[in-house]
């Protein structure tokens, strides 16, 4: 079975860096659904158009929006060997989406990675990352640093704070991360697909422990 991960956790808890570690390591594509609505934001698409509201206030975006742009991204062929999301499903609804589009392709979600981080490592987190909004690399000026301040490794971009990762839509992320998207630890827990690793570890322990997790259910 296509090594099919989804990863959970809450904003700033370091799960998108350790997906996309982990990704590499796997041979599979990251899909952050964050990131593909940002782009679509700056790219003026109806997608965008659609979402930006939402996404600069730190709601979420509706799940039927959510899932048209998640099920064209999961046709694409570089996700035949499996795929790691970052920041889909965030809702019940959405679980049960991806349940039924992976189904269709005779398959399903093999592992759930959940990222464990107290209040006070996210509010640090989100406090000191920045990102680049040209190529979508993420660095934090506290843990992983750009090699010049403020200029994106990868690109040579100028790097920005998200609009998002200010005070009041951190605030409405955290809350709707405890309503909404805290119940999913329980949905994968029960199918006994759950594990957790520990968001304040040194990154390079946790992408290791993500990657022998996801290499015991596929061995
Ligand atoms: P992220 O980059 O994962 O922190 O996502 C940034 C923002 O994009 C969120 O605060 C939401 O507004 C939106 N978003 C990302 N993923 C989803 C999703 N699965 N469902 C709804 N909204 C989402």
């Amino acid at each position: 079975m296509p090594a099919n991960l989804v990863f959970l956790g809450p904003p700033g808890s370091g799960k998108g860096t350790y997906a996309a570690r982990a990704a590499e390591r796997l041979g599979v594509p990251t899909i952050s659904t964050g990131e593909i609505l940002r782009q679509a934001i700056r790219a003026g698409t109806p997608l965008g158009k659609e979402a930006q509201g939402f996404v600069e206030n730190g709601k979420l975006v509706p799940d039927d929006v959510m899932g048209r742009a998640l099920g064209e991204r999961l046709a694409q062929p570089d996700c035949a060997p499996g795929f790691i999301l970052d920041g889909y499903p965030r809702t019940l609804p959405q679980a049960e989406l991806l349940d039924r589009a992976l189904e269709r392709r005779g398959t399903r979600v093999s592992l759930a990675v959940l990222v464990e981080a107290t209040e006070a490592l996210v509010l640090r987190r989100l406090g000191g990352r920045r990102t680049c909004p040209s190529c979508g690399a993420v660095y934090n000026i506290h843990t992983l640093p750009s090699k010049v301040e403020g200029v994106c490794d990868r690109c040579g971009a100028k790097t920005v704070i998200r609009d998002d990762d200010r005070p009041e839509p951190i605030k409405q992320r955290l809350r709707v991360n405890a309503e909404q998207s805290a119940p999913l630890a329980a949905l994968y827990r029960d199918r006994g697909i759950l594990r957790t690793v520990d968001g304040s570890a040194p990154l390079e322990d946790v992408v290791a422990r993500i990657v022998m997790l996801a290499n015991e259910v596929h061995a």
